[in-house]
């Protein structure tokens, strides 16, 4: 019988664990990208594993995963999964995260979460696109952490513009009380799930929102972090 090799979904190279969705090599090129900063995500220079900016002014998280910044391949790939809706790419990005992850908690050490939460979206672009790209996401990572998910924890009740439309000093105003939470998430360490994290901001408002709740820890995960 004639057997046909699943394709990486970047080189286009023969799988051997089809599965996986990338073969090895694109998989640890991506995840061996050049030093982040392990609180805000953004490059930096220095040898420490924390930027001088997050020294003097540390985020409300304790610490934010992101695979590469928003670059190709990755970025490419995220555009096919929310505007094309190949939605079948978030468990290659989810393991993505996944695998960044488990990468810092060995080097520097991090509390596994008990529970995930995906940032939502406003109920009229989650109608409009047909799914939230950082649920299919949560969901997967919730499923092999074996830790806890559900999508309606937050909700957006302000339909919010795009930040990177918005000036700087007008980002934290557009998402300022733009959510609530739902469910008793106090003494959780809870990870917070998203695609992108640009600004910073609506992982910002999240955090405070979780922090009066009375969660006991917060770690940021995303696939791309950019300014
Ligand atoms: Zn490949
Ligand atoms: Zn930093």
């Amino acid at each position: 019988m004639l057997k046909i090799n699943s394709l990486c979904w970047i080189c286009y190279e023969p799988l051997y664990i089809s599965s996986h969705h990338i073969c090895s090599l694109c998989s640890n090129k991506l995840l061996s990208h050049p030093i982040m900063c392990f609180k805000c995500g953004l490059p930096h220079t220095s040898e420490t594993s924390i930027c001088s900016t997050c020294v003097h002014t540390p985020p409300l998280w304790q610490s934010l995963t992101a695979v590469t910044p928003y670059q190709p391949p990755l970025n490419q790939l995220i555009y096919r999964f929310k505007y094309r809706k190949q939605s079948q790419i978030s468990q290659l990005l989810a393991r993505l995260i996944l695998l960044s992850w488990l990468k810092q908690r060995h080097l520097l050490g991090r509390v596994r979460p008990n529970q995930v939460i995906s940032v939502p979206l406003h109920h009229n672009r989650k109608w409009r696109r047909g799914f939230n790209q950082a649920d299919l996401l949560a969901l997967w990572l919730s499923q092999v952490l074996g830790c806890q998910w559900q999508a309606d924890t937050l909700i957006r009740n302000k339909a919010t513009p795009f930040q990177a439309r918005l000036s700087i000093d007008k980002r934290q105003e557009n998402v300022k009380d733009a959510f609530y939470c739902q469910y008793n998430v106090a003494g959780q360490h809870i990870a917070i799930i998203d695609d992108v994290v640009t600004t910073g901001n609506t992982v910002k408002e999240i955090c405070q929102l979780l922090i009066n709740e009375g969660v006991a820890s917060i770690q940021i995960w995303c696939i791309c972090r950019t300014q």
